[in-house]
């Protein structure tokens, strides 16, 4: 058996063009969306990720404002750009790209984001609406997972799922907008005992736990369907050999490139999964769809439009 492929660039794409029909509805009002990116210092993944986000903004054209404090900021002064931000009103959303360096108390600056402008779902006001079946801004890359079960057909109601992760940016609150989906959820983390067997009996696994394709054919039980959150570079031949065993395509890529990139799922569950998406073009392309939904979402709401439409319309 092989699975059927959960394609993320496909989803994604199908949220742009929702996005992009109620984008020009606000362009008609005269309205145009707009999000503010706060990148710390110089971090190289960072800086990429911020701009794939701008990136995003100009397609689908959204407004984006960049704001880029030296690495050495201290807690209150980036406190102020953040005041700054949440009192500008063609600021809509507002994104403080994580890691924050050390002398920064990350803790305080996302709760200093306006909630109605937490377009990462991250504020305590935001969780809280979450954990109460409430929600309004939802963490991108869960809701992205949701987005992709829906939209693939795949049933999650009364469906046994087992979430691989406990973090506060997605196996917490994955679990809950499951457990609000009507699946039953088991939440697992390094402490679980016999990980293996729990997974096994699930019909829906989302692993996102950071461990380069820890999750083997033997976790997944025949037809289940794997949610892939995992972002791993693997720079090490011998890693490659070893997961890519059966691949000689990536195999390829990583000898012209000298890393390549895989999941927390092994490549070889394909054979045994019903359905799963695959690293790259899986989940990661949903979690900047999802940022720009709820920036649009933010919009509407701060704006007294309401939340009709595209993606994320339904919670
Ligand atoms: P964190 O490191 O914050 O959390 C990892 C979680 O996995 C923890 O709860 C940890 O348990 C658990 N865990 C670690 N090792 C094991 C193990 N051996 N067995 C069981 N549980 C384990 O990671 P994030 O949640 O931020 O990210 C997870 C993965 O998802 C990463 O690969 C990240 O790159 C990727 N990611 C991808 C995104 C995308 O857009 N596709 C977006 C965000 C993240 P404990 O709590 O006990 O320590």
């Amino acid at each position: 058996m092989t699975a059927r492929i959960l394609s993320g660039i496909a989803i994604r794409n199908q949220i742009y063009s929702e996005l992009e029909a109620e984008i020009a509805a606000l362009a008609s009002q005269g309205i145009r969306p707009g999000l503010a990116a706060v990148l710390v210092g110089d971090n190289p993944a960072s800086k990429l990720y911020v701009n794939s986000k701008i990136a995003a903004c100009g397609k689908l054209g959204l407004e984006s404002f960049l704001i880029t404090p030296p690495a050495t900021i201290p807690t209150e002064e980036l406190l102020d750009v953040v005041g700054e931000l949440n009192r500008r009103d063609e600021v809509d959303g507002i994104l403080v790209q994580m890691p924050l360096p050390k002398q920064v108390d990350a803790k305080r600056i996302l709760e200093a984001v306006d909630p109605a402008k937490d377009v990462d779902g991250f504020h305590p006001v935001n969780v809280g609406r979450l954990v109460a079946g409430r929600p309004n801004l939802v963490a991108c890359t869960p809701a992205g997972v949701m987005e992709i079960l829906r939209r693939s057909e795949i049933p999650v109601e009364g469906a046994n799922a087992v979430v691989m992760g406990r973090s506060d940016i997605v196996g917490k609150p994955m679990a809950l907008l499951l457990i609000h989906a009507n699946a039953t959820v088991t939440v697992c983390h390094s402490k679980t005992r016999d990980l293996k067997d729990v997974a096994r009996r699930a019909d829906i696994v989302i692993a996102a736990m950071g461990r380069a394709a820890m999750v083997t054919p033997e976790y997944i039980r025949p037809g289940a369907t794997v949610i892939d959150v995992g972002q791993n570079v693997l720079k090490e031949a011998a890693d490659v050999e070893r997961i890519f065993a059966k691949f000689p395509d990536k195999q390829e890529a990583f000898r012209n490139k000298g890393s390549v990139l895989v999941g927390d799922v092994h490549p070889e569950v394909v054979e045994t999964a019903g359905a799963y998406t695959p690293v790259p073009g899986g989940v990661g392309p949903l979690t900047i769809a999802m940022l720009m939904s709820n920036t649009v979402r933010a919009a509407r709401l701060r704006r007294g439009k309401g939340v009709a439409g595209a993606a994320g319309g339904k919670r």
